[in-house]
């Protein structure tokens, strides 16, 4: 028996969502006694695959499949169903994503499984499988049972703190057969979004408001996210204005991220920006105004003109870096 956890990666690169997922996976096996199976589609570099056995993974599937390269619903949960058959998996951990909560439905009506996603805590399993799940774009938390004999997770990012004390992973090749029928769709092109670091990953996000007044003054920004290694979003507003571009807009219409830590400069903290950095870890605010709302769900607050803190910030990270 198995817990079987699905890696996700982009060009070859593990994602540390995925590092969460194979963690949380490894929890959950050693509570239910049984094996961490990670499978990796796509993922060639062997560092990459043994960093899958750091995380917990007892033993790694590598899918090496041309046909596989691109990210694809149908043929992805066709593979991930045929290894969760042969490791006798209990459950399968997704990370959380737009594609794995995509993918995590097929699968589950593959497997005639019961899928929950967004999960926050290991399964309470002293009476049936319930899980804790985060709703409301992580404003509240619902309870579910799942009563199938196959159960499907998606983790919610920063559920877990990412394991780095394990073994070496058996590192296995796999190589499902996959029905031509499941390639409906073939991406032809990608055009990914600039920026060095991708918002929905990073670590540290730093974000500015209308209060930086316009985009030739986004400098102390860009050097702020510079020194932390940080990746930069913005509010609606300033990307609706032009000011940066709409893939760095955060909030309820925009990408949720949920980093260690989030720095809000100039932003007023309106429910719907919230709605997408309220599952990060620790929130810090720079806002003239003591009376900006977003001081309520900050951890950190300075009340100051984010022209004078902002470079004494880029100043000390200078120093401690
Ligand atoms: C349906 C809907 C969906 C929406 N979705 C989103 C979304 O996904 N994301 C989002 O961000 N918004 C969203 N909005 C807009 C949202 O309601 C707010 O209008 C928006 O978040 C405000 O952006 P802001 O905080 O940058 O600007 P403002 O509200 O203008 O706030 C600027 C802040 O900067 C401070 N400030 C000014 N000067 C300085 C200075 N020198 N130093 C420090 N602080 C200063 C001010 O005190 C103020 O608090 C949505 C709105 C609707 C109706």
């Amino acid at each position: 028996m198995s817990v079987l956890i699905v890696v996700e990666s982009v060009d070859g690169e593990i994602k540390k969502s995925s590092i969460e997922a194979v963690s949380y996976g490894a929890l959950l096996a050693a509570k239910l006694q049984v094996t961490p199976v990670a499978i990796a589609i796509g993922v060639q570099d062997q560092a990459a695959l043994q960093a899958l056995g750091k995380a917990g993974a007892s033993k790694v599937l590598a899918v090496a499949s041309e046909l596989l390269k691109q990210p694809q619903v149908l043929p992805y949960a066709s593979a991930i169903a045929l290894a969760a058959t042969q490791e006798k998996a209990s459950v399968v951990v997704l990370p959380k994503s737009t594609f794995s909560d995509t993918l995590a439905s097929r699968l589950a009506s593959k497997l005639k499984a019961g899928a929950v996603t967004g999960v926050t805590e290991l399964p309470d399993t002293s009476a049936g499988f319930k899980v804790k799940k985060s709703i409301y774009t992580g404003k509240a938390f619902t309870h579910v049972e799942v009563k199938s004999a196959i159960k499907i997770l998606t983790v919610a990012k920063n559920a877990v703190q990412p394991k780095e004390d394990g073994g070496a992973p058996a590192i296995e090749a796999f190589n499902p057969s996959i029905p031509e029928s499941d390639f409906k769709t073939k991406i032809t092109k990608t055009e990914k979004a600039s920026g060095d670091l991708l918002l929905t990953e990073a670590d540290i996000v730093v974000s500015g408001g209308r209060g930086l007044k316009g985009p030739e003054h986004w400098g102390i920004v860009l050097d702020l996210a510079k020194e932390l290694g940080a990746a930069t979003g913005c509010s609606k507003p300033v990307s609706d204005m032009d000011w940066r571009p709409h893939h760095e807009h955060v909030g309820q219409t925009g990408v949720k991220v949920s980093p260690n830590l989030y720095i809000a400069i100039g932003i007023s903290g309106a429910i719907q920006h919230l709605a997408g950095v309220n599952s990060s870890k620790c929130i810090v605010v720079i806002n003239k105004d003591p009376e900006a709302p977003f001081f309520k769900a900050a951890d950190y607050g300075i009340v100051g003109d984010a022209f004078e803190v902002v470079p004494k910030l880029i100043a000390a990270a200078k120093n401690y870096m």
